[in-house]
């Protein structure tokens, strides 16, 4: 969808020239009418012989039915995860389980366009986004563990370590590949055996993996893949055989998922949600920092736990940035997710559009005021524009809660003081941006922030060996780099 009110020569359909259709073709997926549970090395039905439709969200098609996985089903597979923990995976040499995870690897490398376009129809994110982030990121992931797999004992020397067992993995609808990449290649590599449940509007791509790591060989059981919602999840978390949790979604599921494990002494990670911080200093560069900010909360339509969402912009400069902030946005192209040139793409459910909706409407009731670009949006499937809330005060709902859509949200600050008691002053902590030229002040904010990542004049960079995680009520427990491993092992007594 092109953007067209902005006269002043800063868009291509100021001089009538409009962006060719790219559409990248959907050929190479090839989606089943109905899929299985991934139980024991196979494809089975569920036990209650329940399931339900997963769609488009960018024209509300169904893509195709999945099973949902019933109590039975869910303790099918923790008892496959059980059995073959005792009999392969446990005994298996590290470096022969590092051997599966390099194969994983290879083949969402060599699959990457299939799975990028099956993300993309299945969750609604822009096409360039799963191609050029979500895949060669999880691919990454799967190289990165591997190489630790037979190297935990310099990981952590002198510690006598072993893994949990059996593990339950439970992810969000944001990321689904990327997410199951997070959780299983760690696990994987410290030696256990997983039950994961991919969310249940986007669980196409974890089912393609399943058949993946079928082809790979992995022995069957290591990787256990049951679809379903939160019902599903719950069979995972109240189950007794589970040794060890790990959730990625809201803050209001990991508390209930706390309350089970703390009852039970369950080792957990918890990664939950955000409300970041993006400070712009006065001195920042500007035109970069501009484009921080819309990466930071319009990646993935905002649907990212650690987006920018709060951007907080010195008074000195905040009528030139939101001025200039206004006209880049005029530029964004929101549309068909599958074309190459689309920046925003469908908003992954309607529950989600309706939360986005609700949610800027209570800010325009409390004093809010509301820019959208005049982009015309599709007529069927999910959309929402990207919006700035300004004029927004600290105690506003929009301040305070997280939106979880391309919804930027503005507040001023005058002193650096003042800038960090504003970021700091929300429940979340998972991450924060700071744009300026002094590396003094850089330093002085990051000792400050109160987030368990900070990006320096750069916003949304990820890498497996970085650990990622939060403070607060984002959660606890780091994923990626020693630390993301260290969640995965138990001390066994004694040094090695
Ligand atoms: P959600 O909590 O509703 O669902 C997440 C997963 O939990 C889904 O698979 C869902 O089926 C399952 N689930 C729901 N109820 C459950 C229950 N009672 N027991 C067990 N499992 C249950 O979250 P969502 O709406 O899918 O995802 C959005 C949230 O995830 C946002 O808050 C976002 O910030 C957060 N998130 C955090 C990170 C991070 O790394 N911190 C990353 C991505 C997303």
């Amino acid at each position: 969808m092109g953007n067209s009110n902005s006269k002043d020569g800063s868009s291509l359909e100021d001089f009538g020239i409009e962006y060719a259709s790219a559409v990248e073709s959907t050929s190479l997926v090839n989606i089943k009418d109905k899929y299985g549970l991934f139980i024991d090395g196979n494809f089975v039905e569920s036990s209650s012989g329940k399931s339900f439709k997963t769609l488009d969200p960018s024209t509300e098609k169904p893509l195709s039915v999945v099973t949902e996985a019933s109590s039975d089903d869910v303790d099918r597979a923790v008892r496959a995860a059980s059995v073959s923990y005792e009999k392969y995976w446990k005994k298996m040499p590290g470096a022969d389980r590092a051997r599966y995870l390099f194969r994983i690897a290879r083949h969402l490398q060599e699959r990457a366009r299939e799975f990028a376009v099956l993300e993309t129809l299945d969750g609604g994110k822009p096409i360039k986004e799963s191609r050029d982030v979500d895949l060669p990121l999880a691919a990454a992931h799967f190289f990165y563990h591997a190489g630790w797999a037979d190297k935990l004992e310099y990981a952590f020397p002198q510690r006598k370590l072993e893994p949990h067992g059996v593990v339950g993995q439970i992810i969000p609808w944001n990321f689904p590949l990327l997410m199951a990449a997070w959780k299983l290649a760690p696990a994987l590599a410290c030696g256990n055996t997983v039950v994961l449940k991919p969310a249940e509007t986007t669980p196409l791509t974890a089912l393609l993996l399943a058949e993946v790591i079928r082809d790979v060989d992995l022995p069957p059981g290591v990787v256990n893949i049951v679809t379903g919602a939160g019902k599903t999840g719950s069979a995972i978390v109240e189950h007794p055989e589970v040794n060890k949790l790990a959730f990625t979604g809201s803050t209001e599921v990991g508390k209930l998922i706390q309350r089970s494990a703390v009852r039970r002494n369950l080792p957990l990670t918890l990664e939950l949600g955000g409300k970041a911080p993006h400070v712009i200093f006065e001195d920042a560069a500007l035109d970069q920092a501009i484009e921080g900010v819309i990466n930071g909360i319009f990646f993935n339509q905002g649907h990212v736990c650690c987006a920018g969402s709060r951007l907080l912009v010195q008074e000195s400069i905040a009528d030139n940035f939101i001025d200039r902030l206004q006209k880049r946005i005029e530029l964004l192209r929101v549309g068909n997710p599958l074309d190459k040139n689309t920046d925003i793409g469908a908003i992954n459910s309607q529950a989600q559009l309706e939360r986005i909706d609700q949610l800027v409407k209570a800010g325009i009731e409390e004093g809010a005021e509301v820019f959208k670009p005049s982009c015309s949006l599709p007529e069927n499937g999910y959309w929402y524009p990207p919006t700035v809330l300004t004029g927004v005060q600290q105690s506003h709902r929009v301040a305070r809660e997280e939106i979880f859509g391309p919804v930027l949200v503005v507040q001023t600050f005058r002193t650096p003081e003042e800038a960090l008691e504003k970021a700091n002053n929300t429940p979340y902590g998972l991450s924060a941006g700071v744009w300026t030229e002094k590396g003094s002040l850089i330093h002085w904010m990051t000792e400050r922030l109160r987030a368990g990542v900070i990006w320096a004049n750069t916003f949304n960079k990820f890498d497996p060996t970085s650990p990622f995680g939060g403070y607060k009520e984002s959660g606890f427990g780091r994923e990626g780099g020693m630390h993301g491993l260290a969640a995965y092992l138990k001390n066994s007594g004694g040094r090695s």
